[in-house]
């Protein structure tokens, strides 16, 4: 038995696919401390972890304080985010041990804490991986688009941090990549190697186990029955805000059709603000959505890693509309392999979306191509993957 220190932020699309593998690590007899924010307590309660806490006001401000959308004010925010976790961490496992540490990719300040208390490190890798080569090339490729006043503000304030992190904590954190991607000696990355681009370009300490989907523990009920319905399912996700301009587009595309629509509208956003709901519209604020994907014949979603996982493991078509982050590399490539079709969200019509609704429909080309994506996504192994690939790890690297 080991005892792990499990660190994660606050974002429902880092946490879910964690769940499975706490539980089966539990299940095979580690003790797991998840820190994360109060928000997630219950549902990471479920997979019998110890939950600790930290301030999620905290966290966001300190994330969110840059002013501008460089991605490197992104890292320098995580970097500001080592004031809220870090003292947080130290104080709540005074006099614990652990054997080793798993780590969000993104959020948590993972590389930092494993070099802090010198415990062997696994990075769990909710979107695709990416390389210090790819990392650079999108880092570049945002800084030849943004003014260059931008470009040496933002990087002067990385600069600056960086060196205080380091400076403050003892560790040696040395780039942009180390913060914002985590590298550690084993990352579990929840997709196929194929579904990952350029799959081919990373070594064996990155294992691909394909979508980890289990038992979430949700507090919402789902009783609606959807057997022998055409259902098309809506949802961008639990981060996107203020897009009631899209949801209405939806209502004129495929209110009365022969379609049923399920659309999860998030829990930012008010039902009695979006006007008249067309009958054949099912909407709510959160659905459990691996449910319905179950009866789903097309996913209209933002291209969240999960979202996307999640319907083509289930088998389901994509249309893609993506927002931010990693949402367009995801549509990218859920185009470029005939699992969908990629529609920008500016200037989106209610027609252009009918008509792609339609189309993944009609067309057996996707379905054929999603079938075979669903086979390798269950192949892979998910959650129970995982855990294997971290007790070969252990033993590896000589943890008991
Ligand atoms: N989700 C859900 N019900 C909803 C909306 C979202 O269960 O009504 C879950 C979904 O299954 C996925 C996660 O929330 O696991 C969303 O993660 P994703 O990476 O797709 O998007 P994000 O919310 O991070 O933008």
């Amino acid at each position: 038995m080991s005892r792990v220190l499990f660190i994660n932020g606050p974002a429902e699309g880092h946490i879910n696919p964690t769940l499975g593998v706490v539980s089966e690590l539990i299940r095979q007899g580690e003790e797991v401390v998840y820190f994360t924010t109060e928000q997630f307590r219950t549902r990471i309660e479920k997979t019998g972890a110890i939950v600790r806490t930290y301030d999620d006001s905290a966290f966001m401000s300190a994330f969110l304080a840059g002013n501008t959308n460089h991605i490197l004010d992104k890292v320098t925010g995580l970097l500001r985010t080592s004031d809220v976790i870090v003292p947080s961490v130290i104080e709540q496992t005074k006099g614990d041990e652990f054997d080793y540490i798993i780590h969000d990719s993104m959020f948590g300040c993972g590389r930092l804490l494993a070099q802090m208390l010198h415990l062997p490190a696994v990075n769990s890798c909710t979107s695709f991986a990416q390389t210090k080569q790819s990392f650079d090339f999108i880092l570049n490729s945002v800084s030849r688009q943004s003014p260059a006043s931008i470009n040496t503000q933002v990087e002067s304030e990385f600069e600056q941090m960086l060196a205080t992190v380091n400076a403050k904590y003892g560790v040696d954190l040395e780039s942009a990549y180390d913060v914002f991607c985590n590298p550690a000696p084993l990352s579990i990355v929840y997709t196929t190697r194929q579904f990952q681009p350029h799959g081919e370009s990373f070594d064996d300490t990155y294992k691909f186990v394909g979508p980890s989907i289990s038992e979430r523990g949700s507090q919402d009920k789902w009783d609606l029955d959807l057997e022998n319905k055409q259902v098309i399912y809506i949802s961008l996700g639990t981060v996107i805000r203020d897009v009631m301009d899209f949801y209405k587009i939806c209502f004129e595309a495929l209110g009365d059709t022969e379609y049923t629509v399920v659309a999860s509208v998030g829990r930012h956003t008010d039902i009695s603000d979006l006007g008249n709901i067309p009958p054949n519209f099912i909407v709510r604020n959160y659905v459990p959505q691996t449910e319905v994907l179950r009866q789903t014949q097309v996913f209209i979603t933002h291209g969240g890693m999960n979202s996307t996982s999640e319907g083509l493991f289930y088998g389901v078509p994509l249309i893609v509309i993506p927002h931010d982050k990693d949402q367009p590399f995801i549509a990218r490539r859920v185009a470029e392999l005939g699992a969908g079709i990629q529609l920008q969200k500016d200037n989106l019509s209610a027609n252009e979306l009918r008509k792609a609704v339609d189309e993944v429909v009609k067309n057996q080309d996707f379905r054929k191509v999603v079938s075979e994506m669903s086979k390798s996504f269950q192949q892979a192994g998910g959650y129970h993957q995982a855990v294997r690939e971290i007790f070969a790890f252990k033993h590896k690297t000589g943890i008991q």
